[in-house]
């Protein structure tokens, strides 16, 4: 997806210059104190970038890095979110660890998907639920009380930085943070999409933020306690309450909470996950829809490119027919690129929705769209690509089916 430029400032060469060398030198430092020296002086020019208001430099600095030196790439983008999710903040004389967080939802519904405010009631029932279930002990936080899709995140550094700024207030005065709805975007209609609850989290210097950084009585001496496992058993003890409160919100839909975490991390994951939540939503939805088991499909894969690799695109046809039906966009996410088998693990996807006829397709196609109404061109089984169109009967009218 192409960047949005602010055209009205031109960036700084030497801004962008400096942000590289300084993580050019954290990527080849050679000690924890020498790492710690780096990060330092990365952290202060990140936060005076933010502080213009500005993203340009920041992401011109990541473009070069990305060509240049991914190592730097990868350390400076560890660098960018640690500086807009968290901080020590002071506030009435005190100073506190902060972190913006997001809870994840994944959905999909054959009619709408909710987004916009949360009812007080609801909003106090998460609450408890996270403080019980996901959140340490003794710690303050703050809840946005919105459900707020994809298209209403910030959108770019700077404005991330300012919700999460406003959330780490709140959260050291443990209240919860109100969203002007007008103020956020229209939210696009899919068959399956994410849902984010926002938040932050205030504690004194030092202590945990999250259960599965707090020991665990239980543990035996010379058992070690398996961070990933307590994960799972938060995450597990958070799904059945968190789907509970949120249900009413979510008639006709289907959902599935994932871990609350660090915004980035949660956001990613999500990311990462709605990929085969939505590849089964949708061989679901083909099922329903048009009354034929999933071995009546076939599935075409192909990779799209911008400059790199951005994403494959999977398109749906009856098995013995041409026409694409319907498509999915499986986007690569975070450090993937080239080199990761994304590709099986679609196919593995796709065999357990029980699609098992499937075209690969391998040459590298532009990544097109509709120019009447930007929905994605998908690849038809010659290698051509078109515009998926669903069988007008199986249409259900509030559906948008690009
Ligand atoms: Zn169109």
């Amino acid at each position: 997806m192409k960047k949005t430029r602010a055209p009205h400032r031109s960036k700084s060469p030497r801004a962008v210059q400096e942000l590289s060398r300084l993580a050019a030198g954290l990527a080849a430092s050679g000690s924890r104190i020498e790492d710690a020296f780096w990060e330092n002086l990365l952290a202060a020019t990140i936060h005076g970038q933010l502080r213009t208001g500005d993203d340009q430099n920041l992401e011109t600095a990541l473009d070069q890095l990305y060509e240049t030196d991914p190592a730097g790439y990868g350390e400076f983008i560890h660098a960018i979110e640690a500086a807009i999710e968290c901080s020590v903040l002071t506030h009435k004389d005190r100073n506190y660890d902060v972190l913006m967080f997001a809870a994840p939802v994944l959905t999909w519904s054959r009619f709408s998907i909710p987004s916009g405010p949360i009812p007080e009631p609801m909003l106090a029932s998460l609450r408890a639920h996270l403080q019980a279930q996901v959140l340490a002990t003794d710690i303050q936080f703050s809840l946005a009380d919105y459900l707020f899709s994809p298209d209403q995140l910030p959108r770019g550094y700077h404005l991330t930085h300012e919700l999460a700024k406003k959330l780490w207030v709140a959260s050291a005065e443990n209240r919860d943070l109100h969203m002007n709805p007008r103020q956020l975007a229209e939210t696009g209609r899919f068959l399956s999409d994410t849902r984010y609850l926002l938040g932050a989290i205030a504690v004194p210097r030092g202590k945990p933020m999250f259960q599965w950084q707090e020991s665990i009585g239980t543990s035996q001496v010379g058992k070690v306690p398996e961070t990933k496992t307590q994960k799972q058993e938060i995450l597990l003890a958070w799904q059945t309450p968190g789907s509970e409160v949120l249900r009413p919100l979510f008639q006709g839909c289907a959902l599935e909470l994932l871990l609350p975490d660090g915004f980035f991390s949660a956001w990613r994951m999500a990311d990462r996950l709605a990929r085969p939540y939505s590849m089964h939503a949708t061989i679901d939805f083909l099922q329903s829809t048009l009354n034929i088991p999933a071995s009546g499909l076939r599935a075409v894969i192909a990779p799209f490119f911008d400059q790199w690799l951005e994403e494959y695109r999977i398109s749906f046809t009856f098995k013995d027919r041409d026409d694409v039906l319907y498509g999915i966009v499986w986007a690569l996410v975070g450090e993937e690129d080239e080199t990761n088998d994304t590709v099986a693990q679609i196919e593995t996807t796709l065999r357990e929705c029980g699609v098992t006829h499937v075209t690969l397709l391998d040459n590298r196609f532009p990544l097109e769209y509709c120019e009447e109404c930007g929905a994605p061109l998908f690849p038809n089984p010659e290698g051509e690509v078109v515009h998926a169109e669903f069988p007008e009967e199986g249409k259900t009218s509030s559906m948008h089916l690009h």
